[in-house]
Formats: structure tokens, sequence, C-alpha cells
């Protein structure tokens, strides 16, 4: 009986060349700033960002606005799309902070020493985000798409951040 049991579990393994590769651990943290990227609530973008030291997460954040106040995605509207804002322009008008801005200060709420920690971004931070980042003592950035903000890269550039566009296989 323990035999067949074990005969027919064997049937469902699966043969060791159809296994997915085991992701680097800036895959891991990438992947997992996509899943917290989904609980966004702009109507544009959606962001996701990892606060990681000792491969151990910090803290989290999405764009979104702050605890318990209407968003843009429950009202339907943001003035930014109305008034067809830019990117990266004028961010006072939209209800939402940044997922960078988010992490930082669920930290804070939280009482999370974050400095020396990596970031793990889905975009590359603002130049808002990229100054608090630089002050709250982050050491590495870790972002998957371009953000257009040519000041951020200049700032980021001149702070001793290590800045990677994640490439899917780099690890550390
Ligand atoms: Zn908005
Ligand atoms: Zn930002």
């Amino acid at each position: 009986m323990e035999n067949n049991l074990v005969e027919t579990l064997s049937m469902f393994e699966l043969p060791e060349a159809g296994r997915p590769p085991r992701p680097s651990w800036d895959e891991y943290f990438m992947e997992m700033a996509g899943v917290v990227a989904k609980r966004s609530t702009c109507l544009r973008r959606q962001v996701g960002a990892v606060l990681v030291k000792d491969r151990h997460i910090l803290a989290t954040g999405y764009n979104g606005a702050p605890r318990g106040l209407e968003n843009c995605l429950a009202i339907g509207v943001c003035l930014r799309q109305e008034l067809k804002i830019p990117s990266g322009e004028r961010q006072e008008f939209c209800r939402g902070s940044h997922a960078e801005q988010n992490a930082l200060t669920q930290a804070a709420y939280h009482g999370v020493k974050i400095s020396g920690a990596t970031l793990y971004c889905t975009h590359m931070p603002c130049v808002t985000c990229a100054k608090m980042v630089i002050n709250a003592g982050i050491t590495r950035i870790v972002f998957q798409n371009f953000y257009p903000d040519d000041l951020a890269v200049q700032m980021l550039n001149e702070s001793q951040i290590e800045l990677v566009l994640f490439a899917g296989n780099k690890s550390k």
C-alpha cells in the first residue's frame, strides 16, 4: 500500500529538466517589488519598492494615497491625468505618494532602521525620491525600468549609492 502511494506520488514529480531555474537574490526581491506594485492605486503607473538588508525585507511601498485617505483609483480620477501633465511633472497634483516614499515612511512608522539597505524598485526613483533615498542611507538601488528624470540620474550618480539596472540574472 505504502509502496503504491510512493509510486503514485513520483508520477507528479517534475522532471529535472523541467524545473524552473532558481532565482538569484536580485531576481527574488525584484519579483517581490513587482508583486507590491500590484497594490498601487495610481491610474497611470504601478510602482513597487522593497527595502532589503541582509536578505531580509525591512519595508515595502507602492504608489498610492496616504493611509486611510481616498485614492485616485477609488475616486476614479487623478488631477494629473485630467490636466494631461507629462510624466515626472507636478507630482503635488496627485493624492498619491511614490512607492519609494511609502517604503521609507513605512519603515519610519514601524521604527525600522534602513541605513545600509538595498532598494529594489520597479522604476528608477524620481529626483524627490532620490533625495530621500540618499538621506535615508540606502547604499544600493536595483531598478527595472527607467524613469525620465535627468536630475535624479545626476544626483544618484553624485551620491555613493550603487545604481543597478536589473538585467534579470545579476546576483549579489
Ligand atoms: Zn493620482
Ligand atoms: Zn518618486
